[in-house]
């Protein structure tokens, strides 16, 4: 386990452009996997869906990414794919987003982190245009899609002014296989990386702590581990605060809430604050973090 140097930040993930007391972290959804975008959020960090583009494609079915089991498309469940991928290797549509990064960093955007900017998986992709440049390349199959993969995040770096990060599919050994990942060649050039954890509910968590463990061994740059927080009720509220808490003992950067909007958030703070047993739970075991975290949520609301 790495040291903790730093006190851990504590952030959200929203969908609305609109900050939040309490926390010192906040990302906004400017693209969306279904093809929607907004404009930049200021002093935020705007997160782009790159090749994840469900209204894309159904425009034009031609860019969508293709293996020997049938396109990367989520109604096709011999691939189990939770978005609609375009092949990265299209330059008309890469293009256009990196034309739209190019367009926030004009804004007064705090920066950018890039998401679904990688393969659907390690059979893809096979249309024509992918095979021909693979096999133009001379290198094997995995090394061309991971060179594919941070040949586009570097153009992107060179349009971000301001904090650049990307996030992944939460896998720390087969990223690069599968998706064209590769963390050591990323480490280079984001300033850190956002692993989302997401889940209906943290009532069974030891998976966060073992792949928040993981990440932080594999990645050379800071970690922010990002868990949904739309949940509402009191039970799920309890166990997601109690995942954080073990979060704030390893040294991540940040741990980020996904949240609905900023009234969501308000109410796990409201839910951490006038909670007794919850509180009594975080002294009890010393969890010194999370109790500066709740304290300082204890002086906004
Ligand atoms: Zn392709």
């Amino acid at each position: 386990m790495r040291a903790r140097l730093n006190s851990m930040k504590i952030g959200l993930v929203t969908y609305t452009p609109e900050k939040v007391a309490g926390f010192d972290m906040h990302v906004y959804y400017a693209k969306w996997a279904d093809g929607q975008v907004f404009p930049a959020a200021r002093d935020m960090q705007n997160d782009v869906t790159c090749f994840c583009d469900a209204k894309a494609i159904r425009e034009d079915p031609c860019l969508v990414a293709v293996s020997k089991y049938g396109p990367a498309l989520r109604r096709n469940r011999r691939a189990n794919l939770a978005f609609d991928y375009v092949c990265p290797t299209n330059e008309e549509y890469r293009g256009r987003v990196l034309d739209y990064v190019e367009g926030l960093a004009k804004e007064c955007v705090e920066g950018v982190t890039l998401n679904l900017y990688h393969f659907p998986d390690a059979e893809f992709c096979i249309c024509p245009r992918c095979v021909k440049l693979w096999q133009q390349s001379g290198l094997s199959w995995t090394e061309w899609r991971a060179r594919t993969v941070t040949g586009f995040v570097e153009e992107a770096k060179k349009r971000v002014r301001g904090v650049f990060a990307v996030e992944m599919f939460p896998d720390p050994v087969l990223a690069r296989e599968r998706f064209g990942i590769d963390f050591e060649r990323l480490a280079g050039l984001v300033d850190y990386f956002h692993v989302p954890l997401s889940a209906r509910d943290y009532l069974t968590n030891y998976w966060v702590d073992l792949l928040a463990r993981d990440f932080l061994k594999v990645l050379r740059k800071p970690v922010v581990v990002e868990l949904s927080g739309e949940m509402l009720n009191d039970e799920k509220t309890d166990a997601l605060l109690k995942t954080v808490a073990y979060l704030s003992r390893h040294e991540l950067m940040a741990a980020l809430l996904l949240v609905h909007d900023a009234e969501n958030a308000r109410q796990i703070c409201r839910y951490a604050i006038h909670n007794g047993e919850f509180r009594g739970w975080l002294r009890k075991y010393e969890f010194a973090e999370m109790n500066r975290i709740v304290d300082n949520w204890a002086t906004v609301y």
